[in-house]
């Protein structure tokens, strides 16, 4: 058996291709590929995954390694709602947020959104001394899920990234992604 790597993709996780002795070729990220040398097995990529603790992907450190069945990864880990701009309706300053809580008060019909509660406070205290009048209400958002990017035994991302001494395995790699 022959390991290539660690390469590191764009997004700055890193992978390994393993050469097994039948000489197939696959790609495993290298805190899977670190587990496996320490359980002296390959990962069932149905059935596991390898997390970070520390959430933290470049600390490969064994310490920082747990092996953790998929379901439980990938309802705790894979599905994070992506954060949207907001401009605030006092300040005008842009700001991000869940587009949930937005959609939650959007539902209530309140105004906004603000970027903080001073500005929320200076707009219902101007609102309360009519000095002003009640802004729109604050329009919801859909929710736009991602999946937390992972390099794993059994698909190669479209983002990809190949460095230049292994363009030449590109051909094979796709052929033996197990
Ligand atoms: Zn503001």
């Amino acid at each position: 058996m022959k390991v290539h790597g660690p390469y590191k993709r764009r997004d700055g996780r890193q992978i390994v291709i393993v050469v097994e002795r039948n000489n197939k070729r696959r790609t495993v990220s290298y805190p899977k590929w670190l587990m496996e040398c320490q359980l002296g097995r390959k990962l069932d990529p149905d059935k596991e995954t390898v997390d970070h603790i520390d959430s933290n992907f470049n600390n490969n450190d064994l310490s920082n390694l747990r092996l953790v069945p998929r379901e439980e990864h990938s309802s705790n880990d894979t599905r994070r709602v992506k954060h949207v701009e907001f401009e605030c309706a006092w300040c005008d300053k842009k700001f991000e947020r869940s587009p949930r809580l937005v959609r939650d008060k959007a539902k209530k019909n309140k105004a906004g959104p603000f970027c903080s509660r001073p500005c929320a406070g200076k707009y219902s205290r101007m609102l309360q001394l009519k000095m002003i009048d009640k802004f729109d209400s604050q329009k919801a958002v859909d929710s736009e899920y991602y999946k937390k990017k992972y390099v794993n035994a059994s698909y190669l991302p479209d983002d990809f990234e190949v460095d230049i001494e292994f363009t030449d395995l590109l051909a094979y790699v796709s052929d033996y992604i197990v």
